[in-house]
């Protein structure tokens, strides 16, 4: 009987000695497991940054940028902000801009042309040239015809560059001066109810079908904030003056590519 005890107590020292082996070698391994708590090295923190559109902090790495601005998703990248910007447009302050008439949101939009100097847009320096005028900075010295017009005050909101860059000059809430003395059905002074977009181009040629798209990709942005929109040309709103955006304009493919309804295409699809 006694032996048995003893046989009994044996084993049980012997299960006690493997438990608590097994419970140090756990013991161990997870002291070697890094806590999740904390960080393993103490790294540097990641820079965080705000979505221009929204204004939610997240890490620098998460986030979609474009110019030195930061969007936490594609939809908030392209889309017309509460300050009138769109998010993937180059941001180029033109200081040629004033308020709207209190209470005035632009009910039209006004298509024109540029190229600078007039009909040189095939290389990429042309729309620079274009961007520098509407910044007051452009270089008289660089071309005749450029001493002609460097001291003019203009601006549009958006340019659509021949490789279908857009560029935005002016919040939609403010006024730029790219219609001048101007008449919309009675209407006067078009530049305090409108949105100027200019096309790089010039009237003996069509533009590239990388600009209709990306002008009918602001259209629908821009329509979104001001679903009262209509459609003119420079020469429909100061005919006397101007004949912009011109013949080589299709407004047929516009209406189409852009979905539009004819009424509000007061003057119609024909060339022009
Ligand atoms: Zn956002
Ligand atoms: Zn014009």
């Amino acid at each position: 009987m006694f032996k048995w005890l003893l046989l009994f107590a044996g084993a049980g020292l012997f299960y006690l000695w493997i438990k608590g082996k097994k419970q140090a070698k756990l013991n161990a391994e997870n002291s070697r497991k890094p806590n999740k708590n904390e960080p393993e090295q103490p790294t540097a923190p990641e820079a965080m940054v705000q979505c221009q559109y929204c204004k939610v902090h997240l890490p620098k790495s998460e986030v979609l940028t474009c110019d030195d601005r930061f969007y936490c998703s594609k939809e908030h990248l392209q889309t017309l902000d509460s300050e009138g910007w769109i998010g993937d447009a180059r941001w180029r302050i033109s200081p040629n801009q004033d308020v709207r008439p209190e209470n005035v949101a632009p009910d039209l939009v006004v298509i024109h042309h540029i190229s600078l100097p007039p009909g040189e847009f095939r290389n990429q320096a042309s729309s620079q040239h274009i961007v520098d005028f509407f910044q007051n900075k452009l270089d008289p010295s660089a071309h005749p015809y450029f001493t002609e017009i460097a001291d003019q005050k203009v601006s549009s909101h958006f340019l659509i560059a021949r490789s279908g860059e857009l560029i935005q000059f002016v919040s939609t809430h403010n006024k730029a001066w790219h219609a001048g003395v101007s008449s919309f059905l009675g209407r006067e002074k078009c530049n305090d109810f409108s949105i100027g977009i200019e096309m790089e181009g010039d009237g003996d040629s069509p533009f590239e079908a990388a600009q209709y798209q990306v002008l009918s990709n602001l259209i629908q942005k821009l329509a979104a904030t001001y679903p009262h929109l209509q459609f003119a040309g420079h020469s429909d709103i100061a005919p006397d003056r101007k004949t912009d955006p011109g013949m080589y304009f299709d407004w047929k493919k516009f209406q189409k590519e852009t979905g539009i309804s004819s009424e509000k295409l007061p003057f119609g699809l024909r060339s022009r």
